[in-house]
Protein backbone atom coordinates (compact mmCIF):
# COMPACT_ATOMS: atom_id res chain seq x y z
CA UNK A 1 0.00 0.00 0.00
CA UNK A 2 1.43 3.30 -1.23
CA UNK A 3 -0.05 6.04 1.64
CA UNK A 4 1.28 9.48 0.06
CA UNK A 5 1.09 12.88 1.97
CA UNK A 6 1.00 15.75 -0.45
CA UNK A 7 1.82 18.77 1.59
CA UNK A 8 2.51 22.41 1.02
CA UNK A 9 1.01 25.83 1.59
CA UNK A 10 -2.56 26.74 -0.40
CA UNK A 11 -1.36 27.97 -4.24
CA UNK A 12 2.39 25.15 -4.07
CA UNK A 13 0.61 23.21 -6.62
CA UNK A 14 -0.48 19.63 -4.70
CA UNK A 15 -3.77 18.87 -6.54
CA UNK A 16 -2.11 19.57 -10.30
CA UNK A 17 0.40 16.84 -9.07
CA UNK A 18 -1.94 14.78 -7.17
CA UNK A 19 -3.46 14.05 -9.96
CA UNK A 20 -0.46 13.39 -11.73
CA UNK A 21 0.52 11.14 -9.78
CA UNK A 22 -3.16 9.21 -9.41
CA UNK A 23 -2.82 8.40 -13.25
CA UNK A 24 0.75 6.83 -13.00
CA UNK A 25 0.87 4.87 -9.43
CA UNK A 26 -3.45 4.04 -10.04
CA UNK A 27 -4.11 4.87 -6.35
CA UNK A 28 -6.97 6.87 -4.50
CA UNK A 29 -7.10 10.57 -3.95
CA UNK A 30 -8.65 12.40 -1.14
CA UNK A 31 -8.44 15.79 -1.32
CA UNK A 32 -10.49 17.53 1.52
CA UNK A 33 -10.85 20.34 -0.23
CA UNK A 34 -12.61 19.01 -2.81
CA UNK A 35 -15.12 16.82 -0.42
CA UNK A 36 -15.79 20.43 1.21
CA UNK A 37 -16.46 22.16 -1.92
CA UNK A 38 -18.77 19.13 -3.23
CA UNK A 39 -20.58 19.18 0.26
CA UNK A 40 -21.22 23.23 -0.59
CA UNK A 41 -22.50 22.63 -4.23
CA UNK A 42 -25.08 20.48 -2.73
CA UNK A 43 -26.05 22.42 -0.20
CA UNK A 44 -26.16 19.80 2.84
CA UNK A 45 -25.61 20.65 6.73
CA UNK A 46 -21.88 19.94 6.19
CA UNK A 47 -21.55 22.06 3.44
CA UNK A 48 -22.91 24.87 5.11
CA UNK A 49 -20.83 24.73 8.38
CA UNK A 50 -17.45 24.33 6.12
CA UNK A 51 -19.03 27.33 4.12
CA UNK A 52 -18.24 29.20 7.27
CA UNK A 53 -14.85 28.56 7.78
CA UNK A 54 -13.21 28.43 3.88
CA UNK A 55 -14.63 32.08 3.66
CA UNK A 56 -13.01 33.36 6.49
CA UNK A 57 -10.10 31.36 5.41
CA UNK A 58 -9.95 29.17 8.41
CA UNK A 59 -9.80 25.60 8.91
CA UNK A 60 -12.91 23.12 9.71
CA UNK A 61 -12.28 22.02 12.99
CA UNK A 62 -10.21 18.87 13.51
CA UNK A 63 -12.87 16.24 15.22
CA UNK A 64 -15.21 16.85 11.87
CA UNK A 65 -12.17 16.75 9.45
CA UNK A 66 -11.13 13.55 11.11
CA UNK A 67 -14.74 12.42 10.61
CA UNK A 68 -15.17 12.91 7.48
CA UNK A 69 -11.46 11.84 6.19
CA UNK A 70 -12.32 8.46 7.68
CA UNK A 71 -15.64 7.80 5.90
CA UNK A 72 -13.91 8.42 2.37
CA UNK A 73 -11.16 6.16 3.28
CA UNK A 74 -13.65 3.50 4.35
CA UNK A 75 -15.43 4.25 0.82
CA UNK A 76 -12.40 2.96 -0.92
CA UNK A 77 -12.66 -0.82 -2.38
CA UNK A 78 -9.16 -2.91 -3.35
CA UNK A 79 -7.36 -0.04 -2.58
CA UNK A 80 -3.88 0.35 -3.94
CA UNK A 81 -3.33 3.48 -1.98
CA UNK A 82 -3.87 6.62 -1.38
CA UNK A 83 -2.63 10.31 -2.00
CA UNK A 84 -3.79 12.29 0.85
CA UNK A 85 -3.96 16.23 -0.92
CA UNK A 86 -4.79 19.09 1.85
CA UNK A 87 -4.80 16.35 4.79
CA UNK A 88 -3.32 16.72 7.95
CA UNK A 89 -3.10 20.19 7.95
CA UNK A 90 -2.92 20.32 12.05
CA UNK A 91 -0.12 18.02 14.11
CA UNK A 92 -4.22 16.32 15.71
CA UNK A 93 -4.48 15.59 12.32
CA UNK A 94 -1.46 14.19 11.51
CA UNK A 95 -1.56 11.87 14.91
CA UNK A 96 -5.24 10.54 14.05
CA UNK A 97 -3.94 9.52 10.32
CA UNK A 98 -1.33 8.02 11.40
CA UNK A 99 -3.85 5.94 14.56
CA UNK A 100 -6.44 5.46 11.44
CA UNK A 101 -3.81 3.90 8.97
CA UNK A 102 -2.53 1.41 12.02
CA UNK A 103 -5.90 0.09 12.57
CA UNK A 104 -5.73 -1.05 8.92
CA UNK A 105 -2.19 -2.37 9.46
CA UNK A 106 -0.80 0.43 7.31
CA UNK A 107 1.19 3.10 7.56
CA UNK A 108 1.93 7.00 5.48
CA UNK A 109 5.26 6.05 3.08
CA UNK A 110 6.43 9.36 2.42
CA UNK A 111 5.07 13.14 3.11
CA UNK A 112 6.19 15.04 0.08
CA UNK A 113 6.59 18.92 0.92
CA UNK A 114 6.60 20.99 -2.16
CA UNK A 115 8.08 24.45 -1.17
CA UNK A 116 7.09 27.38 -3.02
CA UNK A 117 8.32 31.13 -2.30
CA UNK A 118 5.72 33.35 -0.40
CA UNK A 119 5.29 35.93 -3.52
CA UNK A 120 4.94 33.41 -6.25
CA UNK A 121 2.03 31.37 -3.98
CA UNK A 122 0.21 35.21 -4.05
CA UNK A 123 0.84 35.13 -7.59
CA UNK A 124 -0.74 32.14 -8.19
CA UNK A 125 -3.62 31.77 -6.33
CA UNK A 126 -4.92 35.80 -7.21
CA UNK A 127 -4.48 34.19 -10.99
CA UNK A 128 -6.31 30.54 -9.99
CA UNK A 129 -9.26 33.09 -8.62
CA UNK A 130 -9.25 35.33 -11.44
CA UNK A 131 -9.65 31.93 -13.89
CA UNK A 132 -11.80 29.37 -11.52
CA UNK A 133 -13.92 32.18 -9.66
CA UNK A 134 -12.97 30.22 -6.29
CA UNK A 135 -14.36 32.55 -3.50
CA UNK A 136 -11.45 31.60 -0.99
CA UNK A 137 -8.93 33.00 -3.90
CA UNK A 138 -9.17 36.41 -2.96
CA UNK A 139 -6.73 38.46 -2.15
CA UNK A 140 -7.80 39.33 1.66
CA UNK A 141 -8.41 35.04 2.22
CA UNK A 142 -5.73 34.41 0.64
CA UNK A 143 -3.32 36.27 3.23
CA UNK A 144 -5.32 34.73 5.79
CA UNK A 145 -4.98 31.20 4.66
CA UNK A 146 -1.02 31.46 4.25
CA UNK A 147 -1.01 32.66 8.09
CA UNK A 148 -3.15 29.67 9.00
CA UNK A 149 -0.90 27.25 7.26
CA UNK A 150 2.41 29.00 8.41
CA UNK A 151 1.12 28.65 12.27
CA UNK A 152 -1.30 25.72 12.24
CA UNK A 153 0.48 23.65 9.28
CA UNK A 154 3.71 24.16 8.62
CA UNK A 155 4.77 22.55 12.27
CA UNK A 156 3.53 19.36 10.19
CA UNK A 157 7.08 19.39 8.52
CA UNK A 158 8.86 18.84 11.45
CA UNK A 159 6.51 16.06 12.75
CA UNK A 160 7.23 14.94 9.82
CA UNK A 161 11.09 14.47 10.11
CA UNK A 162 10.70 12.81 13.49
CA UNK A 163 8.17 10.01 11.93
CA UNK A 164 11.26 9.59 9.16
CA UNK A 165 8.67 10.08 6.50
CA UNK A 166 9.58 13.77 5.23
CA UNK A 167 10.95 14.43 1.46
CA UNK A 168 11.52 17.80 -0.32
CA UNK A 169 10.35 19.31 -3.21
CA UNK A 170 11.42 21.86 -4.74
CA UNK A 171 7.92 23.04 -6.16
CA UNK A 172 9.18 26.07 -8.35
CA UNK A 173 9.73 25.36 -12.19
CA UNK A 174 8.46 23.68 -14.77
CA UNK A 175 5.43 20.96 -13.93
CA UNK A 176 7.26 18.04 -15.59
CA UNK A 177 10.67 18.49 -13.58
CA UNK A 178 8.81 18.22 -10.37
CA UNK A 179 6.93 15.29 -11.43
CA UNK A 180 9.71 13.65 -11.73
CA UNK A 181 11.21 14.72 -8.37
CA UNK A 182 8.02 13.10 -6.75
CA UNK A 183 8.21 10.55 -8.92
CA UNK A 184 11.47 9.65 -8.00
CA UNK A 185 11.20 10.59 -3.89
CA UNK A 186 7.79 7.83 -4.42
CA UNK A 187 10.10 5.48 -6.35
CA UNK A 188 12.40 5.08 -3.33
CA UNK A 189 9.43 4.12 -0.64
CA UNK A 190 7.66 1.41 -2.68
P1 LIG B 1 -7.84 23.46 -0.12
O1 LIG B 1 -8.66 23.24 -1.33
O2 LIG B 1 -7.07 22.24 0.32
O3 LIG B 1 -6.96 24.68 -0.21
O4 LIG B 1 -8.86 23.76 1.07
C1 LIG B 1 -9.75 24.86 1.04
C2 LIG B 1 -10.28 25.14 2.45
O5 LIG B 1 -10.96 23.98 2.95
C3 LIG B 1 -9.22 25.43 3.51
O6 LIG B 1 -8.83 26.80 3.50
C4 LIG B 1 -9.95 25.05 4.79
O7 LIG B 1 -10.89 26.03 5.15
C5 LIG B 1 -10.73 23.83 4.34
N1 LIG B 1 -9.96 22.58 4.56
C6 LIG B 1 -9.50 21.72 3.58
N2 LIG B 1 -8.83 20.69 4.13
C7 LIG B 1 -8.84 20.90 5.46
C8 LIG B 1 -8.29 20.19 6.58
N3 LIG B 1 -7.56 19.08 6.42
N4 LIG B 1 -8.51 20.71 7.82
C9 LIG B 1 -9.22 21.83 8.00
N5 LIG B 1 -9.75 22.54 7.00
C10 LIG B 1 -9.57 22.10 5.74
Amino acid sequence: MLNIVIFGAPGSGKGTQSERIVTKYGINHISTGDVLRAEIKNGTELGKTAKGYIDQGQLIPDSLMIDILASVLDSFEDSKGVIFDGFPRTIAQAEALKKMLAERNQEVSVMLDLEVPKDELMTRLIKRGQESGRADDNEETIKKRLNVYHSQTAPLIDWYKQEGKYSHINGLGELERITEDICQAIDKVR
